[in-house]
């Protein structure tokens, strides 16, 4: 019997044992075609040689140096690659383990922001029905999944939560993409008044949804109105990338294609590209003055922060993404995947909505294409789903929205950058394969 705590009590796990290219083999030798990067992480793959090279002369050198202490070049150096690429004046770079990391260093520089200024009195957020932020407590806190905060309720940072730009479900008939994403988008400015402007410390968002509403894309305009309603209260706009990142959805960073400006993003998976664990926050010039002047110390912090060999890792990965021109491969590559999945979905009984940006797409799936009336979430579609393309030896990753107010089930798609045009053709055989049987 296993010792390690595997977060699903009762379902054996396969033992991942090597990876190579796209693909990640099991104890037996059997291959995964790797169709979702883990959750979004391998982007450059499982064996790519440059990250693997750098880690090893970054380990030689120096593994570690707290960062109380020291800082590194690497550090130094991944920091400046990040804000030159970062849209705005993102010029400031926290380097966490990981997304939960990202987002809570996040949530608490707004805060202490505030209080810097002395406005106590702002002491909430507002997020999205279904977003995921992470699993530590002020992430969860703002994550739109009622069922994960459940049990944690009382211990949680006040959040409220409003719609996401969904335009495939909430899209009235005889509304245009853009009124609709300006109204979805006014009810920022009804919570605000609502619950009192002036105790709101931010507005938190991922530019395209991932997990949990499946590479949902906002509609042209929404976040402009967003961020002209978190300028007008004088409320923070913290965009978390943590899925949409680094390159996923064709541009570095994924809000650069809504043409606005954040005052903290966060990244971490696919920086780390399932090479190191790393996560980071960037903030503006005007949040870290604001600290810096103030009491002059941001009161956050963890041991591995900065960690030497995560940086020269992800220096590695960066590298790749730009100078072996992978990233360039996102949007070609995303539109093959695209036209195969119309190819085969879009007459599909039940694949209601084909969707997404870059190397981020996703199938919604519904019981009834006309009604869109989803899967009942008790038929663990999902999870059906998951077993049979595992079964074929094919990694995707299928989940159902909230189970509270569900919206439906969705399959993410998010292949390492690599991927060839065959290997998309494998992909889209074996998920069909697998939606037939989970279906079945
Ligand atoms: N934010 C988003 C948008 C995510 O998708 C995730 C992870 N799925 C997180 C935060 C949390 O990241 P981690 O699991 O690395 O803590």
């Amino acid at each position: 019997m296993s010792q390690v705590f595997h977060r699903h009590c009762h379902t054996p796990l396969r033992t991942a044992v090597r990876g190579d290219g796209v693909y990640i083999y099991d104890q037996n030798g059997k291959a995964y075609l790797d169709a979702s990067g883990g959750a979004a992480v391998s982007c450059l793959g499982h064996s790519h040689a440059g990250v693997r090279a750098a880690l090893h002369r970054q380990i030689d050198q120096l593994a570690y140096a707290h960062s109380s202490f020291f800082t590194t070049d690497v550090a130094e150096t991944l920091a400046t690659r990040l804000t030159d690429r970062a849209p705005g004046d993102l010029n400031h770079v926290y380097f966490l383990s990981g997304g939960s990391e990202a987002v809570e260093a996040a949530l608490k520089l707004a805060r202490q922001y505030f209080v810097e200024r002395g406005e106590h009195q702002r002491v909430r957020f507002i997020a999205r029905r279904q977003s995921y932020h992470g699993n530590t407590l002020g992430a969860l806190a703002v994550g739109g999944n009622a069922w994960r905060r459940a049990p944690f309720a009382p211990l949680l940072t006040p959040a409220e939560h409003i719609a996401p730009c969904y335009a495939y479900r909430d899209r009235r008939p005889d509304e245009t993409l853009f009124d609709y994403g300006q109204r979805v988008a006014n009810e920022l400015e009804q919570s605000l008044l609502t619950v009192g402007p002036e105790t709101v410390i931010a507005f938190v968002a991922e530019p395209v949804v991932g997990a949990t509403a499946g590479a949902l894309t906002a509609v042209e305009g929404y976040y402009t109105r967003i961020r002209e309603i978190c300028d007008r209260y004088g409320v923070l706009l913290i965009l978390d990338e943590v899925m949409c990142g680094m390159g996923r959805t064709g541009t570095l960073f994924a809000h650069e294609q809504e043409g606005i400006h954040a005052d903290i993003v966060t990244v971490a998976k696919g920086l780390g590209a399932g090479y190191q664990p790393i996560g980071a926050m960037i903030a503006s010039d005007t949040l870290y003055d604001t600290i810096a002047d103030g009491s002059g110390f941001f009161q956050h912090g963890h041991t591995y922060m900065a960690h030497a060999t995560a940086m020269a890792g992800s220096l590695a990965v960066l590298d790749a993404l730009e100078q072996e021109q992978i990233l360039a491969r996102v949007n070609p590559m995303g539109e093959a995947l695209m036209s195969r999945l119309k190819a085969r979905f879009a007459e599909h009984p039940h694949v209601g909505d084909i969707r997404g940006r870059g190397l981020f797409q996703a199938l919604e799936l519904v019981f009834d294409r006309e009604t869109k009336r989803p899967f009942d979430p008790r038929s663990k579609l999902d999870s059906r789903i998951k077993s049979a393309a595992m079964a074929l030896g094919l990694m995707c990753y299928p989940m159902a929205g909230t189970i509270d107010g569900h919206r439906g089930h969705h399959i993410l798609l998010a292949p390492p950058f690599i991927i060839t045009e065959s290997q998309l053709d494998e992909l889209t055989d074996k998920l069909a394969e697998a939606l037939d049987t989970a279906i079945a």
